[in-house]
């Protein structure tokens, strides 16, 4: 295959770097097999092979400065024991070439990478870093390799990661383990049951029947013979897949690998995974996961409807697949969904719904959370019912345009949500590479679509005959049943303690000795710290090696009438994104809770005439996607408050005219009038900022600490924050009375908000993409009612009264574990001691917290990071057992950092890791957000230029009398906020000096 740059009237205009190396050549031991342009991403593919080992080579030539390194070997597991996963984690635990206990952490310490990570799927397992600085990415990419081809695999790490027996104080035998007890807790979940029971039970004959993560039961299982038997068979060269992307030139990469390949030679491997025999009829499995001997039961069941669909290989089949899951689930207007949703035989979709695309072959899923087991033959009955009457009565034209529309916008899109971009291209060729296809046809986004619109032409009923074949009339057709159980939990364990037991009993004093034995040099091994000539094994990189530029968005200003446009010329490969920012400063005080409900109100109700059903309709059609955001800063100059509401949309460049009508009608035509609408999404924002209370427990507690300490700081407790869940809670508590009052304030902020003179327009895109946006903006500039200007008197009168730190406090939540915040008043960004806090908060996090919170306190994180802007420096403990113990660890930070005497070689990896959290890579969207902020915030390029000049240059005395002054000051009386068990939280205030005033997060 060979594709060119096409540059026809209407194509956009994609650059491919010229190609360097032609297919046939042979370098540094690797035959080039095929040079390739994909002008859908601006890249040249280059695909080899090596001579000596066969290994598999792709490098995505284009130009960014971001460059990602996998590597993939494919790993079918035989059983559930884990052998993947286990390996997984415990080659990052030292080689051959790097013989360090912890390497994965000493790379995250001391690089710069912008991402570093490994995965363990059902038929493979990939370690991809990412960095853009050239000598960063290869020392990492160095010791990937070197982990993952030459691991120690010790008898300790096995056993560390894997599983061990450990006698208890009383002499009682239990099994721990790293993976052991992670897959523990995924299987107390239902949606990891739901997600293995369906997929596993799709494929009984095959590695995809088996769990690849390891099923607690059978991980004990497992020896070091067969973990090291496995990494024998499968982590080859020969079984390996090298994946590259960004702007090094190809052949570098070719001469680097040449090195790491060398001393291998080829080995035969089948790591293919076979296909599933295809069933004559449909089957049922049934699964359990635990709930407390208390909890409710009722509405807790999963039902899924499964379909074992096309085969990967036929990638138009596939496309065709994905643009009918988004047509029958897609959105709120989607007709499976409405169905199944409207039924009430279930609270919301499974998680899993949709087409599956790991697979060899695809899986389709539908199904219902938060349901009864004893409904799943009216699931089944409904979910059939519905597809035969869309069959009859055919998909909607509308609807199926939608549909197209978003499979088109996500192929299309350049993000970093929810991984790097480069890690998407990644998994999208490793979907058809793996299974020994062409890696690049999952790129070529719109040639595929086209090809598909093509067929649907030719045949209108394409999508129609689709759920008839795949569906209604596909025996291979799986019903998972997966319900809560009260007896579950107590049961496993009693077995488990049975069998302990009964071991126990018939175990010989020596064999439990050599348990204690074994259990004491685990203990040793973990405390003892890496022989200083195995640490200097470790790359370095040097000072020198960092660029001393930043990044700067290109931002051109124009005007609208008076209202500022702010445009960022930068490759989107065709998607066009819109800020409109309002000034909120004035907004009085009690309106100010209200505006994160006036955004999800803009973003969820109707408008002009359309319901809102109708209007997600129109959304599906022309818009990637729609939000809205809330900033809060004081400028950096003069501490003038900056508050802005922003509503995002993102569309692809035809779209532009349509994006901007339908902002316009939502700006000056919203609809608030739906009252059943506006109370779903009043209680779905309640819903879900109660649930991310826990996941994010440490960023509510430092807002709730932080709240005293600057205006901005107090707007965003008041939006994100406790009181804005209290607030909630309030409106959803009484809306059957007051729904009509919080209409009417939201009527209101409407009327004063969204107008011409608080506007400011912000726009990110390519060239083409702006002078199309420029011209459509007119017209929305043009609509929106004149005025509402703010002077700086009316921000400054609005901010009330003084604002002050108050006692610490303590906001009660159920659960064990603490989440302990202390934020630190320190100076600002443009500061001279701003780099040096910068460097010590970055080492604070690493060293000092690291290890005292977690290594030795045994939370799953403490953290410590200086934020510039606001002038703050939070520290925060995570799913944290302490909380007394903690705060003196804040309380010590700064005599352990005076007292740990860094060498240089420490202070360079404290400057380097401080250095790679200043460069994080962003997509097209945040760039274009981002300069916005800086700019409303006042923070300019040379400013960003001297932090990091300073933040390179910092030295060891600097960083002494930083923590020494600053510190030290700025830790007197400094607020903190945790969020506990009540209990916890009075029986801290007892001994402490400073008792936290408990308030619980329901209400004040
Ligand atoms: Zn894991």
């Amino acid at each position: 295959m060979n594709r060119s740059s096409s540059s026809g009237p209407g194509a956009p205009h994609h650059v491919c770097p010229p190609a360097t190396l032609a297919a046939g050549q042979e370098i540094a031991g690797f035959r080039i097999t095929r040079v390739t342009a994909v002008p859908e991403i601006r890249a040249t593919a280059y695909e080899a092979r090596h001579l000596a080992t066969g290994a598999r080579f792709l490098h995505l030539h284009c130009d960014d400065r971001e460059n990602l390194y996998a590597i993939v070997f494919r790993t079918p597991p035989f059983d559930s024991t884990g052998v993947a996963h286990i390996l997984e984690h415990s080659v990052l635990a030292g080689s051959r070439h790097f013989p360090v206990k912890d390497a994965f952490n000493e790379l995250v310490k001391s690089t710069l990478n912008t991402f570093l990570n490994a995965f363990t799927a059902p038929d493979f397992t990939c370690y991809p870093i990412c960095s853009q600085v050239r000598a960063d990415f290869y020392n990492l990419a160095r010791v990937y390799t070197d982990l993952t081809l030459r691991p120690l695999l010790k008898k300790n790490t096995f056993m560390r990661e894997g599983h061990h027996l450990q006698l208890g104080e009383e002499g009682a035998l239990s099994i721990t383990g790293i993976v052991y007890n992670e897959m523990k807790g995924a299987f107390s979940t239902p949606e990891r049951v739901s997600f293995s029971s369906t997929l596993q039970g799709l494929f009984p004959d095959t590695p995809y029947g088996v769990e690849s993560g390891g099923k607690p039961e059978d991980i004990p299982q497992l020896t070091h013979e067969a973990f090291c038997e496995f990494h024998r068979r499968y982590y080859s060269p020969s079984n390996a897949y090298i994946f590259l992307y960004g702007g090094i030139p190809t052949r570098d990469h070719l001469e680097f690998l040449a090195q790491q390949l060398e001393g291998f030679t080829a080995i035969e491997i089948d790591s293919r995974v076979p296909l599933q025999r295809r069933w004559s009829a449909p089957r049922e499995v049934r699964a359990e996961f635990p709930v407390g001997e208390s909890d409710p039961v009722e509405k807790r069941a999963t039902v899924n409807i499964a379909w074992l669909t096309a085969d990967a290989d036929d990638l138009p089949e596939r496309l065709a697949l994905e643009v009918l899951q988004e047509a029958l689930v897609g959105n709120a207007a989607a007709p499976l969904r409405q169905a199944l949703i409207d039924s009430g035989l279930g609270e919301d979709l499974s998680p899993l719904t949709g087409l599956v695309t790991w697979y060899k072959q695809l899986p389709f899923v539908v199904g219902l959370r938060g349901a009864d087991p004893d409904k799943a033959d009216a699931i089944e009955k409904l979910a059939l019912e519905t597809l035969e009457r869309i069959r009859r009565e055919g998909i909607p034209r509308d609807l199926l345009e939608g549909a197209f529309h978003q499979v088109e916008f996500k192929g299309l899109e350049i993000t970093r949500a929810p991984l790097p971009f480069p890690l998407i291209l990644l998994f999208r060729t490793m979907s058809t590479w793996l299974h020994d296809l062409d890696p690049l046809v999952p790129l070529t986004f719109p040639t595929l679509m086209a090809s598909l619109r093509e067929r649907w032409t030719v045949d209108a009923q394409l999508f129609e005959k689709a759920i008839g074949r795949w569906m209604l009339e596909n025996p291979h057709r799986l019903r998972a049943v997966i319900a809560p159980s009260r007896t579950l939990g107590p049961e496993r364990e009693q077995a488990l303690e049975a069998e302990l037991t009964a071991r126990r009993s018939a175990m010989s004093e020596t064999e439990l000795a050599e348990i204690r034995r074994t259990m004491k040099e685990l203990q040793r091994d973990q405390r003892t710290p890496d022989p200083p000539e195995a640490v200097a094994t470790m790359p370095k990189l040097q000072i020198d090696e960092i660029p001393r530029t930043v990044e700067m968005i290109p931002t051109a200003e124009r005007a609208i009438e008076g209202v500022p446009v702010w445009e960022h010329d930068l490759f989107s490969n065709g998607v066009a994104y819109l800020d409109v920012a309002f000034d909120v400063a004035d907004v009085a005080e009690d309106l100010q809770p209200c505006l994160p409900m006036l955004g999800a109100a803009a973003t969820g109700m109707g408008a002009a005439g359309m319901g809102y059903a109708a209007l997600a309709s129109r959304k599906a059609l022309a818009l990637g996607a729609l939000a809205a955001d809330l900033e809060a800063a004081e400028r950096l100059a003069d501490d003038a408050p900056v508050q802005r509401f922003v509503l995002r949309a993102r569309a692809l460049r035809r779209n532009i005219p349509e994006m901007v009508a339908i902002v316009r009608d939502i700006l000056i035509a919203g609809d608030l009038d739906e009252h059943e609408r506006l109370k779903d999404i009043l209680a779905e924002e309640r819903n879900q900022l109660r649930a991310s209370v826990a996941p994010n427990g440490h960023a509510f507690s430092r807002r709730t600490a932080a709240a005293g300490l600057s205006l901005s700081s107090r707007r965003e407790e008041q939006w994100f924050g406790v009181s804005q869940v209290r607030f909630l809670n309030g409106q959803v508590g009484a809306f059957g009375d007051a729904g009509a009052a919080l209409r009417a304030r939201l009527a209101e902020l409407r009327m004063s908000v969204f107008r011409r003179g608080r506007m400011l327009l912000n726009v990110t895109g390519d060239t083409e993409c702006l002078t199309e946006l420029r011209a459509a903006l007119a017209g929305l500039v043009a609509a929106l009612p004149a005025g509402g200007a703010v002077s700086g008197g009316e921000s400054r009168a609005a901010a009330g009264g003084a604002v002050s730190a108050g006692a610490p406090r303590g906001v009660a939540i159920p659960g064990e574990v603490c989440y302990v915040a202390r934020v630190l008043p320190v100076p600002r960004h443009n500061a001279p001691e701003a780099p040096a806090l910068w460097v010590l908060s970055n080492h604070l996090r690493t060293g000092h917290l690291y290890k005292k919170i977690r290594v030795e306190g045994g939370a799953y994180g403490g953290l410590c990071l200086y934020d510039p802007l606001k002038g703050q420096l939070p520290m925060m403990s995570y799913r944290d057992p302490n909380l007394e113990r903690t705060l003196e660890v804040y309380d010590t930070a700064v005599d352990a950092f005076l007292a740990e005497n860094l060498d240089p070689d420490a202070m360079r990896t404290a400057i380097v890791g401080a250095v790679g959290r200043l460069d994080r890579p962003m997509d097209p969207a945040e760039k274009g957000y981002e300069a916005m902020r800086r700019r409303l915030f006042g923070l300019s390029d040379d400013d960003r230029r001297r932090f990091r000049e300073g933040v390179l240059s910092t030295t060891i005395e600097q960083l002494r009398a930083c923590a020494d002054g600053v510190l030290r000051r700025a830790s007197v009386d400094a607020p903190q906020a945790v969020l506990a068990k009540r209990e916890r939280i009075e029986a801290a205030n007892r001994t402490l000096a400073r008792a936290f005033v408990v308030e619980t997060i329901e209400e004040a």
